[in-house]
């Protein structure tokens, strides 16, 4: 069989789903594969790399579509993309299946499998294959170097012939796959970095990084997300008071402010308000990466850069893994390779599309003919 990779469509988006490397590595599990004339130059992959590995290049969407059984997209299919599908391809890419259902019909009446990447769930099995964590990772990581562009002052504390530079402050709220990426390069960048998390279970994790856990002044226990798969679950409005006030507190302090925090198919949480950003002194930078999904800041403007009148920056950029194109395709194609390499356990160059297997199922949303979104609950967690 063939596997092939279409040049993106959309507007800006840099990525693609196939690189010189996965394509060996596709080769090896049996198949052929075939990519769209400079699918891969916004990335650094001219077509010449991927001659050299073998792969064959066509000139159009349409050849790509018509050579592939197996199609591997970055961004939600279009409608033209999706009229393109045939009985028994296979589309892997990302999705939004809960808010795509013209997609999903479309792709069921067409007979094609999709493999919805964002699907996939976050057990150790599939970690492999978990392509939002990958773009996550990316995400936090240039969110602080993003920062730190906008930000007119060294991260690093340091002391100088010319005079002592106080080291930055930075707060980074949520410390999951992103908060984690941005604590990370926060403090190897030399910042005073504060975190915090509704999973308390993280706090040794942030620790461990080298930044501060912020701990709330909470009677109760604090919720416990690891009963939910490692995602948070939605706060008491108590918890909400006791974390605006702690984040209230830290407001003029703080130079950078990161914030990341999502709960699974649920609008961002509203967490740094119109109050705390005026709170915060001029220079200072916000990158708001829930920006997508309504963003954790009140005034953030989605993909806009804006200053604030008390000339605070924000940054609601939603494009963060395009920005690192290179780095992203790496990353992702390794993702689509993994998840090939379980969807072809014979390593024969054929798919074996097995209903039974948790990973497959979870990802699968449409299968011969019929939507199959949402999947069942996983039978091992
Ligand atoms: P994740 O689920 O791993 O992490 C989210 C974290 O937020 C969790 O640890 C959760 O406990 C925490 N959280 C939830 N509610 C909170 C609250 N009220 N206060 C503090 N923390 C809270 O998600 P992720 O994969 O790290 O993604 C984080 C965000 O980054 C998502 O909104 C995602 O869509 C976004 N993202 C943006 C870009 C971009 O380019 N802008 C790219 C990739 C991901």
């Amino acid at each position: 069989m063939k596997i092939g990779a279409p040049k993106e469509i959309l507007e800006g988006e840099n990525r693609v789903a196939m690189t010189p490397a996965s394509a060996k590595d596709l080769q090896k599990l049996g198949y052929e594969c075939v990519i769209e004339s400079g699918a891969g130059a916004k990335a650094g992959f001219a077509d010449a790399m991927y001659e050299a590995a073998g792969v064959e290049v066509v000139k159009t969407a349409a050849a790509l579509f018509k050579a592939a059984d197996i199609v591997a997209k970055v961004r939600i299919p279009t409608d033209a993309e999706l009229k393109r599908l045939r009985k028994d391809q296979t589309l892997i890419t990302f999705f939004n299946p809960g808010a795509n259902e013209e997609g999903l019909k479309l792709a069921a009446e067409k007979g094609a499998s999709v493999i919805a990447m964002e699907m996939v769930p976050r057990i150790s099995r599939a970690q492999k294959m978990d392509a939002l964590s990958s773009m996550a990772n990316i995400a936090g990581y240039r969110a602080v170097i993003e920062a730190g562009n906008n930000f007119g002052r060294f991260f690093t504390g340091q002391v100088t012939a010319a005079g002592k530079v106080p080291p930055a402050k930075v707060l980074i709220v949520g410390a999951g796959v992103a908060g984690l990426a941005a604590i990370g390069t926060s403090t190897s960048l030399g910042a005073i970095t504060l975190a915090f998390d509704v999973r308390p279970e993280v706090a040794e994790q942030v620790e461990s990084m080298g930044a501060e856990f912020v701990y709330l002044d909470f009677e109760e226990e604090q919720q416990d997300g690891a009963a939910t798969g490692g995602y948070a679950s939605v706060q008491s409005e108590e918890f909400r008071n006791a974390q605006l006030k702690k984040f209230r507190e830290l407001a003029p302090e703080v130079d950078i402010v990161i914030t990341t925090a999502l709960i699974p198919n649920r609008e961002a949480p509203e967490l740094w308000t119109e109050d705390m950003v005026q709170a915060m002194k001029p220079g200072s930078v916000i990158v708001d990466l829930a920006a997508e999904k309504g963003g954790n800041c009140k005034l953030t403007v989605k993909d806009e850069k804006i200053v604030t009148e008390n000339g605070v920056t924000i940054i609601g950029y939603t494009d963060f893994p395009s920005r690192m194109a290179a780095q992203a395709s790496t990353l992702y194609a390794t993702n689509i390779r993994h998840m090939m390499s379980d969807l072809t356990p014979e390593k024969d160059g054929v798919v074996n599309h097995d209903m039974e297997d948790d990973v497959i199922r979870s990802s699968t949303v449409t299968h011969q003919g019929e939507i199959t979104f949402p999947p069942p609950p996983l039978k091992v967690q």
